[in-house]
């Protein structure tokens, strides 16, 4: 036991990485509805059994509750540096003069920065270990292309990136980090695709979204030998092999001796959300924990907040099977956001059905996002951590969260998760906080001279 009244950084030793990734499917009350094909074209589901790795299918099917991390991918999450540490927000409290205790999750502390690596190692493992050459992906803000290129490089596997255009044109040093580890990136929509080809006709300037991404990837993978799709986020296996986050959060709150009654991260597909809150809500789920889960979504794509529960794709061309999801449909056009990680239309089947028996609830922040902005400030300045852009609405729910409990004095413990680093942001960063003269009109932003 640590004595929590001290202890700002609450480790576990690498002895205490979980053996098994946690399945929320068999502790679902009712029946969690499946993908299936639709009524006309050709079969979705026969398609992705062709283009994915076959353990991987496997895991996206599978109802066993614990599904056992090969002692290759252990060996390979250690020497990312994994377990993370849990840490106790102290300074933010105080700033913040809440009664409330804070504690976040460093998953910015990945070698690429990101959660992203925890499924990227896992789906590189199960390729190459199945005897594939090359792995093709989507990115949008680029963290996930980034996490598979270094995956793929540890597992001696190509990579291939297809990059939201938009995105790709103003982040050179993350294209330069993916290069470095050996990928070949392109700008989506591409030529290398029918559906990139088709698209471009149209609009030779097109911005891409990550669903038309996602089309170019699968239809890549499709179309030549020994090359497999890998998805960052969204499917069931993703979301699995990212429990590791909330396994070891658990674990590292036991040694606090103290329980979270809320637990908040951002959400865009849903892996760091579900990754980080699942094996708690299958506690929720059989009646052994109460918890509340909040998931910080952008108004550009909220689809929790706005999104309609039903069948809809993956992606924009509809090569994925349907999906039961909260969705604000696959063809959207969504407006590019600093945290374009968060722009996609639909959340992960799991966390949908969550949020339709009622367990997740969701809050969205306006597009311009410079609370969401101002809150990363406040925290660089308390905690002295950079957060993603994306790890930065977590961070601002939580926030608003504890002025809550300020407000009702209320002392609940509020569990954040930072699922990335900003250091490949810091363009963003200067836009939104430095460069545009904006003051801080906030109570919550810092000013530093008269404290
Ligand atoms: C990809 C990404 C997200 C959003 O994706 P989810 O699948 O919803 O987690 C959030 N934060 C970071 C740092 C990311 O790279």
């Amino acid at each position: 036991m640590v004595n929590n009244k001290f202890v700002n950084q609450i480790p576990l030793s690498p002895d205490d990485l979980p053996t098994s990734w946690y399945n929320i499917v068999p502790d679902f009350p009712g029946s969690f509805p499946g993908p299936k094909d639709p009524d006309e074209g050709p079969s979705r589901l026969e398609f992705l059994s062709r283009v994915i790795p076959k353990k991987l299918l496997a895991q996206e099917m599978s109802t066993e509750r614990w599904i056992k991390i090969p002692e290759e991918v252990r060996n390979l999450y250690t020497q990312a540096g994994r377990p993370r540490p849990l840490y106790r927000a102290r300074r933010l409290e105080k700033f913040l003069n809440t009664p409330a205790r804070l504690y976040y999750k460093r998953e910015d502390l990945s070698p690429t920065g990101s959660h992203k690596v925890n499924t990227a190692l896992a789906q590189a493992y199960y390729a190459a270990e199945e005897g594939h050459v090359g792995v093709a992906t989507e990115t949008g803000a680029g963290q996930w292309g980034t996490a598979l290129a270094y995956a793929a490089s540890l597992m001696g596997l190509k990579c291939l990136v297809f990059w939201v255009r938009a995105v790709y044109d103003w982040k050179p040093e993350r294209k330069a980090l993916m290069e470095l580890y050996g990928a070949r990136v392109v700008a989506s929509p591409s030529g290398m695709t029918d559906v990139g080809r088709e698209l471009l006709i149209q609009n030779p300037k097109h911005p891409g979204s990550l669903g038309i991404a996602v089309s170019e990837g699968l239809e890549f993978a499709g179309n030549n030998r020994g090359w497999v799709y890998s998805l960052g986020s969204v499917l069931n296996h993703v979301l699995m092999h990212q429990t590791i986050i909330g396994l070891e959060t658990m674990k590292q709150f036991e040694l606090v001796d103290d329980r979270p009654d809320v637990m908040v991260a951002c959400l865009g597909g849903g892996s760091n959300f579900g990754g980080f809150t699942l094996p708690f809500a299958g506690e929720v789920l059989q009646k052994k924990r109460e918890c509340r889960f909040l998931a910080a979504q952008t108004e550009v794509s909220g689809n929790l907040v706005r999104g309609e529960y039903r069948y809809d794709y993956g992606d924009h061309a509809g090569k994925t099977p349907l999906l039961k999801m909260y969705t604000v449909g696959h063809q959207t056009e969504m407006d590019p956001v600093k945290a374009d990680g968060l722009r996609y239309h639909a959340a992960a089947p799991v966390i949908s059905y969550l949020k339709h028996l009622g367990l997740i609830e969701a809050v969205e922040y306006p597009r311009d996002e410079l609370a969401v902005f101002q809150a990363a400030r406040t925290f660089v300045q308390t905690e002295g951590f950079l957060p993603a852009p994306e790890s930065a609405y977590a961070v601002k729910a939580a926030i608003d969260l504890a002025l809550e409990c300020k407000r009702k004095n209320e002392a609940k413990v509020i569990a954040f998760n930072i699922s990335g680093h900003g250091f490949l942001d810091l363009a963003a960063y200067r836009e939104k906080l430095l460069d545009s003269g904006q003051k801080d009109p906030e109570q919550v932003t810092l000013d530093v001279r008269t404290r």
